[in-house]
């Protein structure tokens, strides 16, 4: 379970997406504006928001049962609603704004091949969601085992909370990008051949997917399977837990489709490594806009929780940077999106929201933190002073408008961190080789190490570990005393005192080390700064961290000068 889960999460990075959650009805319509669990059953009815009431004149009400937020807030019990009419109730929840499709555990769906060979399917993709002969969808409940991959449940649940979400967006604030029945697939799984599954380590069958995403339409290539027409908005049914089910994850994910393929989608070197941060960037927006629909700052309480409590996210909580970055999307994420959630309580959420969204507008694939901060001052103070002095103030506090990616090197265990995220740097292989980084491909982080007067040496050491059966960690420093070692963003050349591969350590082989001196902590007290590097084609983690300062001169295997 560890390994494909953390499998997964790599894809659900790539293609721009994975988990999040909030919770709720939108704000707009009537039952969205408790403390995010206002069960007002009837006073939901007007889902969608204006243009997407569903006023069917000849059809009875297309009345459903669905959980407002998710099975664990709402205590296990469904609230009845009133969807946006279907299309035609007879072929399934199709309708204006959402084309919900089940991914059955059934042999029939696209074909996934690799070298010629099918190595597995993906599920297939069926409307099972009917109205009955009442013309409501009442008869669908939730299924009596959980683990059910194929209930119908989850296309009702998915249908109301898709038009929740647009009608949100275009209700609210006038936004038209969604205006199409967007595809999005509940229970979806992956089937993989027995004689493949042997030779991957994996069990055969059909395997459950522990995550959500937005798939842009090349994104499928993540599944090896060829672009589609659109993009989709895809959850996972995963033992217990049916992704669907939380309405903060479906907010999180039309969220990502909201802001598409053509805003925060890159990973591009700037001066202090591979920054991460438009992707996180596009985490925190996803978070913040499903928190302040469902009016609730916890995203994930049903939806992520099951892959343990520290991956919920909670906006309440203060993260900043540097201090609080992983290099992880979601993890960072949340810097962005714990100072909207205080901006919102400063300024409401109906200017918050609008400025948040028309800024967002403006927005490219690499738009930075700094120019991100930027731009939603700008469109504050476009409303009145006193709003974008709170934008600035309070964006300021979360280190949102300089964002410098640089934390001390101090003691630190992976185990033992917040987020439980271990400090990874992507390998040459996900740049096409080894032309893109001839010296390694930078991490997303740097650190420094503070010197005091009389150090003679310092002791690096980490535990890394490299993705792939077999495959050995190489990794390497860039070292620079006094300032940051700076990445070129055009040849991707490093300007450092020097770059030095991580050795084993002659005390624990567990460990990499290197103990610098001279030349390369500069002889005078003050800063070192180390930017990380992987020397290796696989994605490598660093897990755990120490740092020994030497007022005498040491010696041994791993002593360099940089002479
Ligand atoms: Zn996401």
């Amino acid at each position: 379970m560890k390994r494909l889960h953390t499998r997964v999460w790599l894809v659900g990075a790539a293609i721009v997406a994975a988990t999040a959650c909030g919770s709720d009805p939108a704000p707009g319509t009537t039952a969205g504006q408790g403390a995010g669990v206002s069960d007002d059953a009837s006073s939901d009815a007007t889902a969608g928001g204006s243009d997407a009431t569903g006023t069917d004149s000849a059809a009875a009400i297309p009345r459903a049962k669905v959980y407002l937020h998710d099975p664990l807030t709402d205590q296990g019990q469904t609230t009845e609603i009133t969807l946006v009419a279907p299309t035609d109730p007879s072929a399934g929840l199709a309708g204006p704004y959402a084309d919900v499709k089940n991914c059955l555990n059934e042999q029939g769906g696209e074909e996934i091949v690799r070298f010629n060979q099918k190595v597995g399917a993906f599920c297939k993709e069926v409307h099972t969601a009917k109205a009955g002969a009442d013309g409501t969808w009442l008869h669908i409940d939730p299924p009596a085992d959980a683990s059910d991959p194929n209930d119908a449940f989850a296309e009702v649940q998915m249908y109301h909370h898709v038009h929740q979400a647009h009608g949100y967006f275009k209700g609210q604030f006038g936004l038209t990008d969604l205006d199409y029945p967007l595809d999005a697939l509940v229970n979806v799984n992956l089937y993989i051949e027995p004689d493949i599954a042997v030779l991957v380590g994996s069990p055969p069958g059909w395997q459950g997917y522990p995550n959500a995403a937005f798939v842009p339409k090349e994104g499928f290539a993540a599944f090896k399977l060829p672009p589609r027409d659109q993009g989709a908005i895809i959850f996972g049914q995963y033992g217990q837990t049916d992704l669907s089910y939380d309405a903060s994850v479906i907010y999180h994910e039309y969220t990502h489709a909201m802001i598409g393929t053509t805003r925060l989608a890159s990973m591009l070197p700037d001066v202090y490594g591979l920054d991460h941060m438009p992707g996180a960037m596009n985490e925190g927006f996803a978070d913040y806009f499903a928190a302040t629909m469902t009016n609730h700052p916890v995203i994930g309480a049903y939806g992520i929780s099951f892959a343990g409590p520290h991956m919920v996210r909670d906006l309440s909580v203060t993260r900043t940077c540097p201090d609080d970055l992983t290099g992880e999307i979601h993890a960072d994420g949340r810097v962005l999106s714990s100072a909207l959630w205080r901006i919102r309580a400063a300024v409401g959420p109906d200017r918050a929201d609008a400025v948040i969204l028309r800024a967002l507008q403006a927005f490219t694939k690499s738009t930075t933190m700094a120019a991100a901060a930027q731009l939603m001052i700008a469109e504050a103070e476009a409303e009145d002073a006193v709003m974008a002095g709170t934008f600035a103030k309070i964006l300021k506090e979360h280190g949102v408008d300089t964002c410098q990616r640089i934390k001390e090197w101090k003691a630190w265990k992976v185990e033992e961190s917040p987020d439980k995220v271990a400090y990874s740097m992507m390998g040459k292989q996900e740049f096409g080789g080894n032309a893109a980084f001839p010296d390694g491909v930078p991490g997303h982080l740097q650190f420094y190490v503070v010197l005091p007067s009389g150090t003679k040496a310092v002791t690096l050491r980490w535990q890394a570990e490299a993705q792939g059966f077999f495959s050995q960690p190489a990794t390497a420093i860039a070292v620079k005393p006094a300032d940051p070692p700076t990445v070129n963003f055009v040849d991707t050349s490093i300007t450092a005192r020097a770059v030095l591969p991580m050795s084993p350590d002659p005390g624990d082989i567990a460990w990499q080390s290197l103990t610098l001196a001279g030349k390369c902590i500069g002889g005078a007290d003050g800063k070192l700064f180390v930017l990380p590097l992987n020397q290796g084609q696989n994605t490598a983690r660093v897990t755990r961290m120490e740092v020994t300062i030497h007022k005498s001169m040491p010696s041994g295997p791993n002593l360099r000068s940089c002479e």
